[in-house]
């Protein structure tokens, strides 16, 4: 199965840069934005239902969608926005998918996702990267390197997820406040040292033992994953049997997660009944040492 890496930053933190790279390095890299320009493209099913909807007005001379003039009608009409969103999500969802299970069974997926601190998507991947600079910074990259208004740039970040919110989703924290030979050696060093070495361990059910390495927030990442694998909230615990169900058990392993014996071994077949009354959940991140326990009282 592939490994799912989720990539974000706030606007102007090099998260194109480190997409690139990551490329270059071999990863399957899929692209919110392209995916959701390609789902409305000119003479898309989509765009047809967004001209049903929002009318002719809103297609350009040259068919495509005149983002301008779409933009004008959901601004500030919250019922006009959810049915854009109606008919886009859906289409995005499904042409993602598509491509994720396109990808070789060994390869790394990266999921370039500008938005995937506010859409709350962090769960979704076995490994949730953010570019990390500080505002100031991001704002005279802006400016000076891609040629933005201040103002523009400075209501786009204001738009955003803030610093705090992105770094309690980060599973890596990629500092870019260096020169852009720092980023391109830490983007190698966490292809290498890292990523690599994960989808191996996924593959070889090997858990990761990092003591005291371990980054902040990791137990509360390690939970919302296995809460998004099973769907609900853990809350008061769990029937180990769920985790048996192939569903959950894809949802688990998509997210990097093995299923541990209490005592921390690989569960046969990584099946949860009958290991134990109680199992351990980890991940297969080599830099991960958080331990998840299932089953107690
Ligand atoms: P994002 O995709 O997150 O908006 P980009 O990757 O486009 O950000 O980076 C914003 C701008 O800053 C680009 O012009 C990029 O070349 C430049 N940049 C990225 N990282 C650095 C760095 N470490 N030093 C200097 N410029 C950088």
């Amino acid at each position: 199965m592939t490994l799912r890496v989720g990539l974000s930053g706030g606007i102007g933190s090099g998260k194109s840069t480190v997409s690139a790279q990551l490329a270059s390095l071999g990863a399957v890299v899929v692209d919110a934005d392209a995916v959701a320009r390609e789902v409305v493209g000119p003479g898309t099913p989509g765009l047809a239902q967004i001209a049903g909807r929002f009318g002719p007005d809103v297609i350009a001379a040259d068919g495509s969608l005149d983002r301008p003039a779409l933009g004008q009608v959901v601004f500030g009409d919250a019922q006009a926005r959810r049915d854009l969103e109606a008919i886009t999500h859906p289409l995005i969802r499904r042409r993602s998918q598509q491509l994720f299970e396109a990808a070789p069974d060994d390869a790394v997926v990266v999921h370039d996702v500008p938005l995937l601190v506010e859409l709350g998507m962090g769960a979704d991947y076995a490994l949730t990267v953010i570019a990390d600079v500080p505002e100031e910074e991001r704002l005279r990259r802006l400016v000076e390197l891609r040629g933005m208004d201040e103002q523009a740039a400075r209501s786009r970040i204001r738009a955003q997820a803030d610093d705090g919110q992105r770094r309690a989703a980060a599973d890596v924290l990629l500092d870019n406040s260096g020169t852009l030979d720092d980023l391109r050696r830490r983007v190698d060093d966490l292809w290498s040292a890292r990523i690599v070495p994960f989808r191996e361990h996924l593959a070889d059910g090997i858990p990761g033992s990092a003591p005291g390495a371990g980054s902040s927030g990791e137990d509360e990442r390690l939970r919302a994953r296995v809460e998004a694998a099973l769907g609900r909230p853990l809350g008061e615990g769990v029937d180990l049997g769920a985790l048996d169900e192939p569903a959950v058990r894809h949802g688990l392993r998509r997210r990097g997660l093995l299923v541990l014996t209490g005592d921390g071994q690989a569960a046969a077949d990584g099946r949860a009944s009958g290991a134990s009354e109680e199992v351990v959940i980890a991940s297969a991140d080599p830099a991960s040492a958080a331990r998840l326990r299932l089953g107690m009282d």
